[in-house]
């Protein structure tokens, strides 16, 4: 999901730590080479800017150049500074579905992988964390989408909201909240229709949704490989919306990762999970440690 790069800052660092002895000037020159690696990346401009100014700073701070192991300590601030880039306050794979049952809104556009995502989702719930889940698509327009949630739902072994022609996504939402209530579900999940773009219906419906169903989490689910525009995205959608997370899907692709990194500094929310491919297990807790290990290799 990072190779691009991993494979570049791998290169500046070797130098670096090959070197001995670095000089202020040594550490600004690799500097500079980290920050045209993450523009390249697709890493929005002001967070590859204060990113290096964050290690720029830390390598002063700490002396790094008169210390034994300069490289190291260099390629250590960044390490830590990516962890920090990329770390919300909250425990990312932990929903806060208490009292139930739990309603978790799922809001995106079209062909990001909302539908699979919300079927990821309760696997995981169920699978791991014992909850008995109940899934409703409420995309009135598509019924292509709602059929592929129950689908989903028969392979996976999760109920879904039996499908009503004729209702409206408000509707479907309550219906869900009294079955859930009524069975005795944990986590009802609700698989807002989503648009090729964000444009007023998606967000008016998305936010009448929202209303009756007073989510304890909503989340964003944005396609990992579309960069800069996945942080639009989610501007947009906090916004409009108010979202408590985001899902990066298709980092399996050769995604330049610039979304994740971006993601929490531009909107001030954090990534919970990551999509890594079609089948019902490919997705992951978005866990910056990890994720900084990745990246540096
Ligand atoms: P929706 O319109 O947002 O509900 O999107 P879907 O859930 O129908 O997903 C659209 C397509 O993307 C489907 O073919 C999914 O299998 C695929 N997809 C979803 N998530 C991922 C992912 O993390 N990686 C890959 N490679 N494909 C994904």
């Amino acid at each position: 999901m990072f190779e691009n790069l991993s494979e570049r800052l791998s290169g500046v660092f070797d130098r670096l730590t090959k070197q001995g002895a670095l000089s202020e000037e040594d550490v600004k020159t690799a500097l500079r080479e980290v920050r045209v690696a993450l523009l390249e990346a697709d890493v929005s401009l002001p967070v590859a800017r204060d990113f290096v100014k964050a290690v720029q700073d830390k390598a002063t701070g700490q002396a790094v150049t008169k210390s034994v192991t300069p490289g190291q300590q260099v390629v250590k601030i960044v390490h830590d500074e990516l962890v920090h880039v990329l770390t919300g306050d909250e425990d990312p794979g932990k929903l806060k579905i208490d009292n139930p049952p739990a309603p978790i809104l799922m809001v995106g556009l079209q062909g990001s992988g909302k539908t699979t995502t919300t079927a990821k989702l309760a696997k995981r719930l169920k699978e791991r964390d014992g909850k008995r889940v109940l899934m409703a698509s409420l995309d009135v327009n598509r019924p292509a989408a709602m059929e592929q949630l129950q689908i989903l739902g028969v392979q996976i072994g999760v109920d879904t909201l039996p499908i009503v022609k004729g209702e409206d996504p408000v509707q479907i939402a309550k219906r869900a909240k009294t079955q859930a209530s009524l069975g005795g579900y944990d986590v009802y999940m609700l698989d807002t229709a989503g648009r090729l773009h964000i444009d007023h219906e998606l967000i008016a419906q998305a936010a009448a949704v929202r209303d009756v169903a007073n989510p304890r989490e909503t989340l964003l689910v944005v396609d990992g490989l579309t960069g800069q525009d996945a942080v639009n995205v989610a501007t947009e959608f906090d916004d409009k919306i108010g979202v408590t997370g985001v899902v990066l899907t298709r980092m399996d692709g050769d995604g330049r990762g610039g979304a994740a990194l971006s993601m929490r500094a531009v909107t001030g929310k954090p990534i919970r999970f990551v999509g890594l491919g079609e089948k019902m297990d490919a997705l992951e807790t978005f866990e910056p440690e990890r994720i900084s290990g990745r990246i540096l290799g």
